[in-house]
């Protein structure tokens, strides 16, 4: 079971060491699978148990070069960065990624050999249109993509319940991850507006590995509470 926190735009390299060295400490003997993507400025080497990954937001893909603002891997490597976040809506619709270059980090990040959390989600127009309109969707976003890849993850997130404090009926993420999961054998994780009280309800669906959180991971003793709950549930 995979419990994600996507910090975005938050925290600052200061915050984020004491944000993992609290979790580290309270999950390094758990079963739950922890990661955590601060911003790129706080990247760092952590001591970590096997259990809890830190990962990035957000790549170029090419080793280093000319990419004014870009991150490339080199300088993931430099801390031995190896899981990446690809695809998150905010990247889709405030940055302007398209399914292409979506797709190149994707084969990058693949032929490097790193954890993937490939992300997708359907505006709430589309979710207007019913559940085959959702599918559809999700699919699209998905083609191209080598669904076999061993280090890959698959985060749904609905873009309308990110960060909207609004999360997707329990019966739509069990029928929309059920119906991935038919083809996609690989973890498969929910996210939209996950927080400590709805966690539990969310990791009991059946088809549900894991959840991705945003907002109500950044405070610390929120994230270690959900970290517990999920604890709870894997027994
Ligand atoms: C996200 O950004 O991936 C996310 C799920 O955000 P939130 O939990 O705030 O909805």
């Amino acid at each position: 079971m995979i419990i994600a926190s996507n910090f975005k735009t938050n925290h600052t390299r200061k915050s984020t060491r004491e944000f993992v060295s609290k979790v580290a400490d309270f999950a390094k003997n758990l079963s739950v699978d922890v990661r955590i993507y601060p911003p790129s400025s706080a990247l760092d080497c952590f001591d970590l148990s096997k259990n809890i990954k830190i990962g990035a937001q957000n790549f170029y893909p090419a080793q280093y070069g000319s990419f004014t603002g870009e991150i490339g891997f080199e300088q993931l490597e430099e801390f031995k960065i190896d899981s990446l976040l690809v695809g998150h809506s905010e990247r889709r619709s405030i940055l302007g990624e398209s399914n292409e270059l979506i797709k190149e980090k994707f084969d990058f990040a693949k032929a490097k050999n790193v954890e993937i959390i490939f992300c997708i989600g359907e505006p709430q127009t589309v979710w207007a249109g019913g559940s085959l309109a959702v599918l559809d969707y999700l699919w699209n976003q998905l083609e191209g993509i080598d669904l076999k890849y061993e280090k890959l993850i698959i985060a749904y997130e609905p873009v309308w319940a990110i960060g909207t404090g609004r999360s997707a009926p329990l019966e739509e993420i069990e029928n929309t991850l059920s119906f991935l999961k038919e083809d996609i054998d690989r973890p498969l994780l929910y996210g939209g507006s996950v927080k400590a009280e709805n966690i539990a309800e969310i990791l009991r669906l059946k088809s549900c590995d894991g959840v991705l959180v945003g907002s109500a991971s950044w405070n610390v003793e929120n994230f270690i509470e959900m970290i517990k709950i999920a604890n709870e549930e894997l027994k």
